[in-house]
């Protein structure tokens, strides 16, 4: 079974970023050592890049795919840089420069990079940590199963990996 539209794809990942070519790169983040993740092919539940380079792909299955960022995490915006009262964050009195934290908004918590702290106002940055960065991704393909209706209705998977 192939990795298209409409399946449910397990995969273990290793996610590096990569300054220059011949760099190995900074590992951001791994699956090793939990549940593979599960996702739905073809309903933007991962980036596009790494979408496109799993469509085709079986179980077993294992590659490397560098992904710039306009085809993972979007470019840094200059302008996602913002003056927010302290009081809009649960540990307010706690924030460092460079420091991620969770900034509660309208559409739930979002997670933001700490700039600037002042006595009554902290500046953040709105981009995604990995925004702006070129991507390295170590792939194997453990599972490729058929979403249930349920799955394709709701646009995500279920089960380990997944959602629920
Ligand atoms: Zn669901």
């Amino acid at each position: 079974m192939q990795a298209e539209n409409d399946k449910v794809v397990s995969f273990h990942y290793r996610v590096s970023e990569v300054r220059d070519n011949d760099d190995q790169g900074v590992e951001v983040e791994t699956s090793r050592g939990r549940a593979p993740m599960a996702f739905l092919f073809g309903h933007g539940n991962i980036i596009p890049g790494l979408e496109q380079a799993i469509a085709g792909r079986a179980a077993g299955d294992t590659f490397d795919v560098t992904i710039e960022p306009e085809q993972a995490y979007g470019k840094r915006r200059d302008d996602f840089v913002q003056r927010v009262p302290k009081k809009y964050f649960r540990d307010g009195e706690h924030l460092k420069p460079g420091m991620a934290t969770a900034l509660s908004t309208r559409d739930g918590p979002r997670s933001v990079t700490v700039l600037k702290v002042g006595s009554s106002v902290v500046d953040v940055d709105l981009n995604h940590p990995l925004a702006g960065k070129t991507l390295r991704f170590a792939v194997e393909i453990t599972d490729i199963r058929d979403a249930t209706e349920e799955e394709i209705a709701h646009g995500h998977a279920h089960g380990p990996g997944g959602h629920h």
